[in-house]
């Protein structure tokens, strides 16, 4: 399925009236049709503000979500990002317009198969995939620019916050995963981390090893 322009045109609109106004954010959101990314019985759902379920179990997240978590990792054209829980890709493959080099990482080998099947079939060779558990970062890529994580941890995972650069973004759901989670927004600064609170969400839990497919 592919966007028509007037669905291109009200799914920008709308997420401009849920705070999502950061024009490079904007202009790397309206490159990826989000309809590509959504498969089977929910593919006509595809540019409604909703989380869909994808293969594996896992789901595709809302969005005005998106667009917030990317707008707040302010991310840079010569950054390199880290994204955990690739998911169908679509994070990734916005992020891709906007950073120099993508690693994003999940632990359902299906989900980074297709991504990267995707993202190749789209041209976006600036993306690395890769199976694995993205809790403990990617050590030999380190230190990264920016790191935004797609599923909820109950606090920032340690390995994480040591893989960011000084002067780094990290974006990321915290909470329990049976409750509302909260956004938050951790900056590496010479004077330590600095939190800050976006807004509550509801993601899928950050689960530790590999999943089953
Ligand atoms: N960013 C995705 C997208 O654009 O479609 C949505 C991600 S989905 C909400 C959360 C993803 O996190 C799932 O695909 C899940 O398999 C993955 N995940 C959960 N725990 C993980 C872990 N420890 N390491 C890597 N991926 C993980």
């Amino acid at each position: 399925m592919s966007w028509s322009p007037e669905q291109k045109m009200q799914f920008l609109f709308h997420l401009r009236q849920k705070g999502v106004t950061n024009p490079r954010t904007l202009g790397a959101m309206e490159k990826v049709d989000r309809g590509l990314f959504v498969k089977g019985h929910f593919e006509d759902r595809a540019y409604d503000d909703m989380p869909l379920p994808i293969a594996s179990g896992q789901t595709i997240s809302q969005p005005s979500v998106v667009g917030l978590m990317t707008q707040a990792l302010n991310v840079q054209p010569r950054d390199k990002v880290l994204e955990v829980g690739t998911g169908s890709g679509y994070q990734a493959a916005i992020l891709s317009h906007l950073a120099r080099r993508v690693y994003t990482v999940d632990r359902h080998r299906r989900l980074t198969r297709e991504s990267e099947k995707l993202f190749e079939s789209l041209g976006l060779h600036n993306i690395t995939v890769i199976s694995g558990d993205g809790s403990f970062g990617l050590p030999e890529q380190a230190p990264f620019d920016r790191i935004i994580v797609t599923a909820a941890a109950e606090d920032p995972p340690g390995p994480l916050l040591a893989q960011l650069k000084d002067g780094g973004i990290m974006v990321l759901p915290v909470g329990q995963s049976d409750a509302v989670q909260s956004l938050i927004k951790v900056t590496k600064t010479p004077d330590g981390l600095d939190y800050e609170e976006l807004c509550p969400v509801r993601f899928v839990p950050l689960i530790e090893g590999l999943g089953s497919e």
